[in-house]
């Protein structure tokens, strides 16, 4: 059967997180998402670990060359020899050209992208409307899943806070910086034939299965 190299593209908030972990049930992939790369490496303290860890703690965006480094790492361990999904990762046009020669130079090539679709006003009432508990970290929707009494969470009883990102005004930024930054991937993605287009706005079971509705049948070409 042939490999599964897969991109998920997409905004915040269209549930790549929660398709990535489903696809990490059913084909067993590495799952490569940029922001626990980045924290790994923070917590392991390596030299790039280190770098990244200026720019986390002022709020800044890790660079390309930092991130491409973390990723390149991944692929020289060996550790996605048999597939992989990588989430946030590319991020830009830069961070493509990257992924290209990490798998030409091993002869591989993308299998799919997977972009998952969700207008900017749905990812801001999804995100703006999450709560966190402030112990132990159970998320709630004040809209789509709402604790039993305001703003305490139902497990341990703890105060329930809107994080920093999930912030009407923060959110807004982070679209902003993926329409500029990330959506020339798509058109890029699209001419090479690799784009496959799911509606994020219909229930994760659905387009999980549209996923895989759609990935069997390409690795059914592939195979012929
Ligand atoms: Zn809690």
């Amino acid at each position: 059967m042939s490999e599964l190299n897969l991109v998920l593209l997409g905004p915040p908030g269209a549930g790549k997180g929660t398709q990535a972990e489903r696809l990490v049930e059913d084909f067993g992939l590495p799952y490569y998402a940029t922001g626990i790369i980045l924290r790994e490496a923070v917590a392991e303290e390596s030299e790039l670990g280190k770098e990244a860890k200026k720019y986390m703690d002022d709020g800044e965006l890790v660079p390309d060359e930092l991130i491409s480094r973390a990723v390149a790492e991944r692929f020289e361990s060996g550790e996605t020899d048999s597939g992989f999904l990588l989430d946030g990762f590319p991020r830009t046009v830069g961070q493509a050209d990257v992924l290209d020669d990490l798998l030409r130079s091993r002869g591989r090539e993308l299998t799919s992208v997977l972009l998952i679709e969700a207008p900017d006003d749905e990812v801001v009432r999804r995100l703006s409307g999450r709560r966190t508990c402030a112990k132990g970290n159970h998320v709630y929707h004040v809209e789509f899943d709402p604790p039993k009494h305001d703003d305490v969470c139902d497990q341990d009883g703890s105060r329930l806070i809107q994080r920093d990102d999930d912030r009407p005004e923060t959110v807004r930024k982070r679209l902003a910086v993926y329409h500029d930054q990330t959506e020339p991937l798509i058109e890029l993605y699209d001419a090479r034939d690799l784009l496959m287009r799911f509606d994020g706005t219909r229930p994760p079971e659905e387009v999980h299965d549209r996923i895989r509705a759609k990935l069997a049948a390409k690795r059914f070409e592939d195979d012929e």
